[in-house]
């Protein structure tokens, strides 16, 4: 069983995500667990400071080291376990990190906040630095939701035929190839005919090539170089 241990200072933002489709019924299967940590209840003051002032002076509030470090002492660590700092400075996420992420038993991702985390975390609690894109939100919540997301659907036994990943964009170096469904025709929009033929060997085919022509037209960089 693979085992997602968020940490966040705003737990309740996952509750509705994890509780619907294909990630519920994972969590249903024991195929994983989800466990989300409120790094504010770890905070050992009065009034819960999950956050401070920067050091050097500016504007904006960085989160305590202490809180994090408290959190993730808390968490029992499985032996193939993975520590993550959702940051927009970090490796840039994709299809292949899903991949080598989904052969850990554990993962831990930490979400910031404010200015981000203290810099000691980066430095002494984290394995690595994971960015979703080359844009900045106010928060790792969302970066934390897309990797589980993308990871617990490569943990075999969580798609099932209905969703097949076997020809998912970005197998082999290409897109995928073009879907339709009923009606065959609507408002005069047809359906390809190689489609409803019924010729599995042409319809195979025919997909190869639109995954491919797909590819050149939309996202050319995916394809070999020679
Ligand atoms: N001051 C930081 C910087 O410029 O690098 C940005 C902090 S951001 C407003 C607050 C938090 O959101 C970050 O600590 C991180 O956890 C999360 N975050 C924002 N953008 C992200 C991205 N593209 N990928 C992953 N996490 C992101």
């Amino acid at each position: 069983m693979m085992r997602f241990d968020i940490l966040t200072i705003f737990p309740n933002i996952f509750n509705s995500y994890f509780a619907e489709s294909i990630i519920k019924r994972a969590q249903k299967k024991d195929i994983i667990k989800i466990r989300i940590h409120d790094i504010r209840k770890h905070a050992k003051d009065k009034h819960k400071t999950t956050d401070d002032t920067c050091y050097g002076g500016g504007p904006g509030m960085v989160m305590k080291i202490e809180p994090i470090y408290n959190t993730l002492k808390s968490i029992k660590k499985k032996k193939k376990s993975l520590t993550i700092l959702l940051s927009p400075q970090g490796q840039k996420f994709n299809q292949k990190k899903a991949k080598q992420l989904s052969k850990y038993e554990q993962l831990i991702l930490i979400c910031g906040r404010y200015e981000g985390v203290d810099e000691r975390v980066r430095k002494y609690l984290i394995n690595e630095e994971i960015s979703i894109g080359d844009y900045v939100l106010t928060g790792g919540e969302i970066p934390a939701m897309v990797i589980l997301d993308s990871v617990t659907r490569l943990i075999p036994g969580v798609v099932g035929k209905k969703e097949s990943i076997e020809y998912e964009s970005f197998e082999n170096n290409l897109l995928d190839f073009p879907h339709y469904t009923k009606p065959e025709n609507f408002k005069g929009w047809k359906v390809p005919k190689i489609l409803l033929s019924g010729d599995h060997a042409k319809v195979e085919e025919w997909r190869r090539r639109k995954a491919l022509t797909n590819t050149k037209k939309k996202r050319k960089d995916l394809l070999p170089k020679n």
